[in-house]
């Protein structure tokens, strides 16, 4: 399959132009005129995922976050641009633009969290909707800890009855989940003057963690570029894990 498909495809999930300005999205790295018939997919390209692509003979990774981000100065035969072009493997990257995409990373984190009658806020990065039972805050970090597998689930008091979702490193969206009414708000990321924020305005604020929050993209993400391309194979990474771990 030329590599062209496969980049208008994911325009066409993902529009590159909706991404945020300060984002790079898009084929970062790889000719369209390539030709690809195994694809890997991670939340990151990391070195050791560029050689298990090189091992299983993919010639292209989609990734959420982008390989090349800031200006590159130099350029190491260990770092990860180095090591795609080495191998002639190309990379795909949806960032921003897949977090507001209507089959997004937020909408897949809401539909993993089970939220009913969701209103997507693309614009705000921002899912909204109705939790499967209300509940307390304690009882909603458990049910978000087992349902995103999340080492562990951050959280300040409250009660559980309209979510906002945000993925990644949403956590200024608690403002917006106060100003909107909702009493819960989800994201990857909190800090310190957010949980305080959340105190002040009553809002149960769920610290999930970054890649627990956003991993839930890459199976339907699968799914999709698996069914518009039956001949191509797409895998999901074996290193594709949660950087960290929790006590
Ligand atoms: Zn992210």
């Amino acid at each position: 399959m030329k590599l062209s498909n496969i980049v208008a495809f994911a325009q066409q999930i993902a529009p590159f132009e909706t991404a945020a300005e300060w984002d790079n999205v898009g084929l970062l790295v790889g000719s369209p005129e390539w030709e690809v018939d195994r694809v890997l997919l991670a939340l990151d390209i990391t070195p050791e995922i560029v050689e298990e692509a090189q091992k299983k003979s993919a010639g292209l990774i989609v990734s959420h976050h982008p390989v090349i981000f800031s200006p590159l100065h130099t350029l190491h035969p260990d770092s990860t641009a180095y090591r795609l072009a080495k191998y002639d493997i190309a990379a795909l990257c949806l960032h921003t633009d897949l977090d507001r995409a209507e089959k997004g990373v937020n909408t897949a984190l809401g539909a993993a969290l089970g939220l009913k009658n969701t209103t997507l806020y693309p614009d705000d990065f921002l899912l909204v909707g109705e939790p499967h039972n209300p509940c307390s805050a304690e009882e909603y970090a458990a049910f978000i800890r087992e349902k995103l597998h999340a080492p562990s689930v951050r959280f300040t008091e409250g009660k559980v009855t309209r979510v906002a979702v945000s993925s990644g490193g949403g956590g200024e969206g608690v403002a917006l989940a106060a100003t909107y009414g909702f009493d819960a708000f989800v994201t990857g990321e909190l800090k310190h003057h957010q949980y305080l924020y959340a105190k002040q305005h009553h809002i149960a604020a769920f610290d999930a963690g970054h890649f627990s929050t956003e991993d839930v993209v890459i199976v339907p993400l699968k799914e999709m570029f698996s069914a518009a391309f039956p001949t191509v194979e797409f895998i999901i990474s074996e290193k594709n894990v949660c950087p960290y771990r929790a006590v």
